[in-house]
């Protein structure tokens, strides 16, 4: 089934228009892992990346059921109040959601979605973690471009796609709940590193004072931690985002936050690091698919593979004799 194709000025002049259903289609292009798509959404890019970058973005990271949707759509009406436009993106590694089937996220955030200064993604599918953090970022530029103003980037809580939406955003929140014992248990001294804000979330009913309790603890263990590299030490708060209690608070913190990072200059060096690291990524990301795209390297790898399998030939060997000949037949 084809339908009528816009071309890359179409994009442009919509996205600048700041109509959301061209937005939907670019990034759909985006996602697209058709070569003339790709090729497109290359080209929609560059020339939209003078308009990018307008924008404070924030990761929230957290592990299922914590509520970050809840957050969200909290959160959302109370900064387009404040006269934002908010975009939320989110990176999820397990997606099988295709293109068009936003409904999943509507029902997760019924009330945000209903504000036309709102735009809701769910995660690009993808073979790989990679791949769909690279398809974020780009989505990312795209919404700036289209004049929103704050990125919320959404993730859920598994290990490694933290680690990429935080390569990706100006600051790091994290949403937590109060636990019975041991504060700190099953928190990855990782996540704890790059966290900019830890927020404990339904602060509420019978939870109010444990979500208290935590908080003091939680502010005393971040004292234990290194510096970070912002040189801003995170700050614990509590709020309830069923509620819509202490959201107030949560904001004004990313807010100073933004504000510190700006005056020391980390906000801007930062974000430099990150489009290195961007590119380096993506070179990766090329290099490998030319590789492996390679008639030589299709045409050995599965009997290769089946040595090293069989424990005939060692992987640093075969690795560096196919690159050789990778460089010969190039
Ligand atoms: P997510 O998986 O992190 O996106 O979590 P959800 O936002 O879907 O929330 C998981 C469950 O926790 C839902 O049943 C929410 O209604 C509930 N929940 C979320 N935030 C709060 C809160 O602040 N207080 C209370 N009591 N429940 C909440």
């Amino acid at each position: 089934m084809s339908r009528p194709r816009l071309e890359a000025s179409d994009y442009i002049q919509g996205i600048r228009a700041e109509k959301r259903y061209v937005l939907s289609q670019a990034i759909t292009l985006v996602e697209s892992t058709r070569e003339h798509d790709q090729r497109l959404a290359e080209e929609v890019l560059s020339s939209l990346l003078k308009y990018s970058g307008n924008s404070l973005r924030v990761g929230i990271t957290g592990v299922p059921g914590v509520g970050k949707s809840t957050f969200i759509n909290a959160l959302g009406p109370f900064l387009i109040a404040k006269g934002h436009k908010v975009a939320v993106l989110t990176v999820d590694p397990s997606s099988k959601v295709s293109r068009g089937s936003i409904l999943g996220d509507k029902t997760r955030m019924p009330d945000l979605s209903q504000y036309s200064e709102a735009y809701i993604r769910p995660s690009a599918a993808g073979s790989t973690l990679g791949g769909v953090a690279r398809k974020t970022r780009e989505s990312m530029l795209l919404c700036e471009a289209a004049g929103y103003d704050i990125i919320l980037i959404e993730t859920v809580g598994v290990g490694q796609s933290e680690t990429l939406v935080h390569q990706m955003v100006d600051c790091f929140l994290l949403l937590m709940l109060a636990g019975a014992g041991d504060e700190l248990q099953g928190i990855k001294r990782g996540i704890m590193e790059m966290t900019d804000l830890l927020v404990i979330n339904k602060a509420d009913g019978p939870n109010l004072e444990s979500a208290r309790m935590a908080r003091l603890e939680y502010q005393k263990a971040l004292h234990l931690f290194p510096v970070p590299e912002s040189g801003v030490l995170p700050q614990v708060f509590s709020c309830s985002a069923e509620e819509k209690k202490g959201l107030n608070d949560v904001w004004q913190a990313v807010v100073n936050y933004q504000q510190k990072t700006q005056a020391s200059g980390y906000f801007t060096s930062n974000r430099r690091q990150q489009r290195l690291q961007w590119l380096h990524d993506t070179l990766g990301h090329y290099l490998e698919q030319i590789f492996y795209q390679h008639p030589i390297v299709r045409q050995q790898l599965e009997s290769l593979e089946q040595k090293v399998l069989a424990g005939e030939e060692s992987p640093a060997r075969v690795a560096r004799e196919l690159i050789r000949q990778f460089q010969q037949k190039s």
